[in-house]
């Protein structure tokens, strides 16, 4: 969808008119306590296997329809530009791929989940954080929190191609369609279009060990408390697919480092995460605060309001004109 002139003049001299007077948009968006509906995900890296279940789903729930084999008009997917490419292998997070499944290794590697001689597996995609940073500098709401679920979605016909949200989220999560004529912002969004309609995280529906675990977010945190709680080597009933679904896999408890990554980084997030490796092994930022982000990011974006101002008007301009070369359906 084209941006209008009076939406163009009203987000330019919007976003310029809130910076300069200090003004903060979606400074409100989320809350430190989450709602009783709020949703979420909980990763255990010591059940999970490398199988990538959940990123072919993903992919053939969001990114494209068609999975990791054709996109939406049939053609090739991705970056795969000869008939002869057809394998789709990411090792990074991007605007194609919105979860990603890394692995740590040290030493010979063969104990799982173990820090010396070990491995483990991790899970990275949007945390869904209780207040999210990138929310809070969208000048036009195209990122937003939603009140009941909690969940941080996107709205392309919102976005005006600042991509501040990419330097604010502190996780490094927001992704731009860079080769696209018409690019959008790409994020895992809970796959709010399956919640919607009764359906639930595409990731923790395929995976087969319940590593990914969709479900109220209370509901999670309890059963991560649990699994802390629980004797290493005990037989324990873990829940797959959802935590309340009634089917589980009983197995032993594994050792697990004494923190469940998410209860209080970046303020909390709705994305979960347990292993037997300290985490900072395992890719995610040692350095997050627990603060919520929205506070810190605003403390230094006041310091640099013009700058900023800048930025938005030349992403609007920038936004005005690709959108008008080459309209583009959103998912
Ligand atoms: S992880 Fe980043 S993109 Fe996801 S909600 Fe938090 S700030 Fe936004
Ligand atoms: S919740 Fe959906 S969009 Fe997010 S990582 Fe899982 S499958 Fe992908
Ligand atoms: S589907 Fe489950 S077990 Fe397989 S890689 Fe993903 S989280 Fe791990």
């Amino acid at each position: 969808m084209a941006l209008s002139r009076r939406h163009f003049l009203k987000a330019a001299a919007g976003s310029g008119l809130l910076l300069a007077g200090g003004a903060q948009p979606g400074r409100a968006a989320g809350s430190a306590v989450p709602a009783p509906e709020a949703v979420g995900i909980l990763y255990d890296a010591t059940l999970c296997i490398g199988c990538n279940a959940c990123m072919v789903s993903c992919k053939q729930y969001n990114t494209m329809p068609g999975g990791a084999l054709e996109q939406e008009d049939g053609s090739l997917p991705y970056e795969h530009i000869t008939p002869a490419q057809i394998y789709d292998a990411p090792v990074e997070l991007s605007a194609r791929t919105l979860n990603i499944i890394k692995a740590y290794k040290s030493g010979r590697g063969t104990n799982k989940d173990s820090q010396a001689d070990g491995y483990s597996f991790i899970k990275q995609h949007c945390m869904h954080c209780l207040e999210p940073a990138c929310v809070s500098v969208c000048p036009v709401a195209a990122l937003q929190k939603a009140p009941d679920s909690g969940i941080v979605f996107y709205e392309a016909e919102r976005c005006i191609g600042c991509r501040y949200c990419q330097v604010a989220c502190p996780f490094g999560i927001p992704k731009f369609e860079w080769g696209k004529t018409a690019p959008r912002i790409r994020k895992c969004q809970l796959c709010r279009h399956r919640y919607a309609k009764g359906g639930y995280a595409a990731c923790c529906e395929f995976c087969p060990t319940g590593a990914s675990l969709f479900g109220p977010l209370a509901a999670l945190r309890r059963e991560a408390k649990n699994r802390l709680a629980a004797t290493p080597g005990s037989a324990y009933d873990f829940p797959v697919r959802t935590v309340d679904s009634g089917v589980s896999q009983r197995r032993p408890v594994s050792r697990y480092i004494d923190q469940v990554y998410g209860l209080a980084e970046a303020g909390g997030t709705q994305y979960l995460l347990m292993a037997g490796v300290p985490f900072e092994l395992l890719g995610l930022n040692p350095a997050i605060s627990e603060q919520a982000y929205p506070q810190l990011t605003w403390d230094y974006i006041r310091k640099v309001p013009a700058l900023v101002a800048v930025l938005i008007a030349a992403g609007v301009a920038s936004h005005m004109i690709t959108r008008q070369r080459a309209p583009e359906k959103a998912p």
